[in-house]
């Protein structure tokens, strides 16, 4: 299977100046590849979330080698960072973040035009099909204030599909949800990786939802760390 991301020896740390420099990834070496679904667990603090956004493009390393689709990406300039990142990679946020003045479809369809300034042909019935996908063809109209927290990460997790993504990077994004609602999420993202063929990596703290995936990554000390064997 053909590599989506790929991390080597990526170290990540914060401060300077007056605060004093804490390294909080320690040279971490991950390697995604395509169709992959895979979890990202850890105590809080152990720089799940920092490990995202480098992956993301939203923060250069400081160390290490960080490859996207075969193209070098831990140094480009802002402009080449935001066409990659526009290009391959879809987001998902524990808070939706969805604009609250837009309707869910003018939502899913901000990435794409926040990436080419405008809509592309097929941009707003590709838009319309996702959402339809995930049982809000009748909602796509409506604000995200007139719908239910499940049904606002699902549009989240539309809109983080929109530009057709190779990889959707999701931090924590049932972490705001009941356990049912929950589940009903994460098993709309497996579906969708199995039915488009995209990676994901979805950060969760809840053990079960990270069991359930087919491959499991801990992050413990800003390092990765061995699985822990599966019991049962
Ligand atoms: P997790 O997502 O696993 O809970 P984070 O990646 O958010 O962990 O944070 C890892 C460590 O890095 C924490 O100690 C946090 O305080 C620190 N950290 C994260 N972002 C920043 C930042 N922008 N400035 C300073 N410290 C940060
Ligand atoms: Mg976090």
């Amino acid at each position: 299977m053909a590599e989506v991301i790929r991390l080597e020896g990526v170290r990540k740390g914060y401060g300077g100046g007056e605060a004093p420099w804490v390294e909080v990834l320690h040279g971490v070496d991950l390697v995604l590849h395509e169709g992959e679904f895979v979890s990202l667990a850890g105590p809080s603090g152990s720089g799940k979330s920092t490990l995202l956004n480098i992956m993301g493009l939203l923060e250069p390393p400081n160390d290490g080698a960080l490859t996207i689709a075969g193209e070098r990406a831990e140094a480009l300039d802002d402009d080449a960072r935001t066409r990659l990142r526009n290009r391959y990679l879809g987001f998902v946020f524990q808070f939706h973040h969805l604009l609250p003045a837009f309707s869910a479809l003018e939502n899913v369809l901000m990435p794409v035009f926040a990436g080419t300034g405008r809509l592309p042909a097929g941009a707003r019935e590709h838009a319309l099909a996702l959402l339809e996908r995930v049982g809000l063809a009748e909602h796509a109209g409506k604000r995200p204030v007139q719908l239910s927290g499940g049904q606002q990460q699902r549009v989240a997790i539309v809109r983080a599909l929109a530009n057709r993504p190779r990889l959707v990077l999701a931090d924590e994004p049932t972490g705001n949800l009941d356990t049912q609602t929950a589940a009903e999420v994460f098993a709309l993202m497996h579906d969708i990786n199995r039915e488009q063929g995209v990676t994901f990596l979805v950060v969760t703290h809840d053990e079960r939802l990270a069991q359930d995936c087919p491959r499991r990554v801990n992050l413990v000390d800003g390092r990765i760390a061995p699985s822990p064997a599966l019991v049962g």
